[in-house]
């Protein structure tokens, strides 16, 4: 496995690839979410390239930029093991060289700005999308991974590579979760004892939500008064209903219909980000 921190490199081994290829983008921080990704990828092309940046431009001011846990080191022991071909770890200074106020970014549509993570994260999509499409371009991948977790990002970048015909096929891949249920993130590294026991109350309402819609309960109200309750010792951001194909805020409970929560844990202000669909 070869690890690669700069362009230029990257740009003679991608030369020297054979067959195909597939990205998987990443923070670092690699767990068993990660590893799944890696492994679809591994399972379907000649050649498996995972990025691990912590992408500043899509970062907010007040948000965990410079705490954002960084384990290079484990994290390439990981993929030589997965079995992965290139890991590109390039500084900021050799992926910006400007900053953000001097850079071509991609914007998606409002259609997608004025809902979910995006009302909360200005420029938190744009930052994504940028920096996605310049790994798209410096690894000319056939195919990219991404995680279902972040549901809004992975619809976003399937737009994108619709709307700016990326020749490249986007593979959305399951949530992984803990044994009791927890969607495993870089960021549960975060959360005190007493966070990870409420976080729990995430996948808790997921449940309860998708219980009642298949007992034949299909008023939104109701559906979303049992999940506040159930997260009432969380700082919720949203709990919303999206069709799944359009992401859409939806007032139907249907087969199409996904829910999605954000919430910060109460102490060590984690946000936490999961979803399901409401009749899987
Ligand atoms: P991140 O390092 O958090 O930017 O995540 C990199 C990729 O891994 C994204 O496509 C995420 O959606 C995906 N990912 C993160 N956590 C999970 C998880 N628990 N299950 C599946 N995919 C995940």
């Amino acid at each position: 496995m070869k690890i690669i921190d700069n362009i230029a490199c990257l740009k003679e081994e991608i030369k020297k690839l054979q067959g195909s290829t597939g990205l998987i983008p990443t923070m670092g921080a690699l767990h068993k979410g990660h590893l799944s990704l890696i492994k679809q990828s591994i399972k379907d092309n000649d050649n498996s390239i995972v990025s691990i940046f912590v992408n500043p431009i899509q970062f907010g001011i007040n948000e965990d930029l410079d705490k954002y846990p960084r384990q290079l080191k484990k994290d390439c022991e990981l993929c030589e093991k997965a079995g992965v071909s290139i890991v590109f770890a390039p500084k900021v200074q050799e992926i910006y060289k400007s900053d953000k106020n001097d850079l071509t970014l991609i914007c998606p549509p409002i259609t997608v700005l004025d809902k979910l993570c995006a009302k909360t994260r200005i420029g938190h999509f744009d930052g994504v999308c940028s920096i996605v499409a310049k790994l798209f371009n410096l690894t000319k991948a056939n195919r990219a991974y991404f995680g279902q977790k972040d549901a809004q990002q992975l619809f976003i970048i399937k737009k994108m590579v619709e709307d700016l015909n990326f020749d490249i096929e986007i593979i959305p891949c399951p949530i992984v979760r803990e044994e009791d249920g927890l969607a495993l993130s870089s960021r549960n590294q975060y959360l005190s004892k007493d966070d990870r026991t409420l976080a729990l109350n995430i996948q808790k309402a997921l449940k309860t939500a998708s219980g009642l819609a298949k007992q034949g309960i299909n008023d939104k109200k109701t559906i979303l008064d049992a999940c506040l309750i159930i997260l009432k010792d969380l700082e919720v951001d949203y709990v919303e209903f999206v069709d799944k194909n359009t992401f859409d805020i939806t007032e139907d409970i249907n087969k199409n219909t996904l829910l999605l929560i954000a919430a910060k844990t109460p102490q060590s202000k984690t946000r936490l980000i999961d979803n399901c669909l409401l009749y899987q």
